[in-house]
């Protein structure tokens, strides 16, 4: 296939596009930069051998976006491209109904016009709110306590609509669950701007001596060992379920959560790390941060049942190859 990828320089779509290569399929990546670099493009090349066709372009400039559509005869579209900071989104929440939800509309648009009928989207656990866990796909969604969450449901929403009503418009809505690692060349990975407001970039920065301290949010929640719990799951696995997501997208709308199945603890983390690198991960224990949930995971059947996927990899590779990416990394 030919795969329109957006965001496919950012973390995400930087494995996902190494995967979609090394099976065989062609990819053209649309993304502008605004939370990742052009040199990707080069790691992509020195792993698969092969440099994907690039274009920087907004994908909230439809106009720009147009002749891209025009100019390859694409059968599917991931769409990663947006923004995530979850904090962020309190303070500029018009920035991000705008960036993800006017990028969700425009991509649909031309998917529809130019036939493409294939149409993966990013999306995340949180449109299940605050319910009853392992969280499931056939659960309702909740609204979440933030914009970021609400443009993901509202993308959700807009996409199961035009997939109703356009035949050949088929839509895959994949929730993910808590990405971490990084690709085992230690060539791409996560390496947010400024202090990292995620769990294993901030610990791989402790560990590196960048950062002083972790602050582990909250002891007291009623989890094993009273610090929060998530589902954390390798960014390579991930994104081999958007190969197998794409390639075997049939029905109209399909939906699958992205998760190994497994909650795991702050300080879980914290020793896993320890143990895999041999080194240490001073942490502080402060107050909960504002809303967070206490605990979630995925309830992972599905993918596993309709495309075969299951995640592979353990937390300690997890660990393992979050530190070789961040002991490696350079700011090119
Ligand atoms: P990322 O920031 O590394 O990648 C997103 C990419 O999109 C970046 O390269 C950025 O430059 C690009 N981008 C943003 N807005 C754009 C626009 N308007 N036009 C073109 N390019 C644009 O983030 P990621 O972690 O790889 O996340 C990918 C997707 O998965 C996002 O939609 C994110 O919301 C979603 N997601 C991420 C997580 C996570 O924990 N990382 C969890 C659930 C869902
Ligand atoms: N967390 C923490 N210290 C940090 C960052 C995160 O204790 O510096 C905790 C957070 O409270 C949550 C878990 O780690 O329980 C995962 O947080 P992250 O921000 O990585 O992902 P989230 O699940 O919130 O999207």
């Amino acid at each position: 296939m030919i795969i329109l990828v957006t965001g496919g320089t950012g973390y995400i779509g930087s494995h996902t596009v190494v995967e979609l290569i090394q099976a065989g399929h062609e990819v053209v990546i649309v993304d502008n930069l605004v939370n990742s670099k052009k040199s990707v493009l080069d790691k992509i090349k020195t792993i698969t051998g092969i440099k994907p066709t690039f274009y920087e372009i907004d994908c909230t400039d439809k106009e720009a976006l147009e002749p891209v559509f025009k100019a390859h005869p694409f059968d599917g579209v991931i769409h990663f491209a947006g923004l995530k900071a979850v904090g962020e989104s309190v303070q500029k929440p018009l920035m991000y109904y705008h960036n993800n939800v006017l990028s969700t509309i425009y991509l649909s648009e031309l998917a529809i016009k130019y036939k493409v009928d294939r149409f993966v989207f990013s999306s995340s656990a949180t449109v299940y709110g605050d319910q009853e866990v392992p969280f499931v796909e056939t659960m309702n969604l909740l609204p979440t306590t933030n914009p970021y969450g609400e443009t993901k449901a509202m993308s959700e929403r807009i996409l199961k609509d035009a997939a109703t009503v356009n035949q050949n418009f088929k839509v895959s809505l994949l929730r993910y669950f808590n990405p971490v690692g990084a690709h085992e060349s230690g060539l791409i990975g996560e390496s947010p701007n400024g202090i990292p407001n995620n769990l294993m970039p901030f610990v791989s920065k402790v560990a590196k001596g960048e950062l002083e301290i972790l602050s582990v949010f909250g002891n007291d929640y009623d989890t094993p060992d009273g610090t929060g719990v998530r589902d954390y799951i390798h960014v390579v696995d991930l994104a081999k379920g958007h190969v197998l997501a794409i390639e075997k997208l049939q029905d109209a709308i399909e939906i699958y959560n992205l998760g190994t199945g497994h909650g795991v603890s702050v300080l879980e983390i914290v020793s896993a790390f320890e143990k895999a690198n041999a080194v240490k991960v001073p942490y502080k224990i402060v107050d909960r941060r504002p809303g967070d949930l206490p605990a979630y995971w995925a309830d992972a059947n599905k993918a596993y049942e309709k495309l075969g996927w299951k995640a592979k990899k353990t937390i300690f590779d997890m660990c393992k190859d979050s530190w070789h990416f961040e002991k490696n990394y350079k700011d090119e």
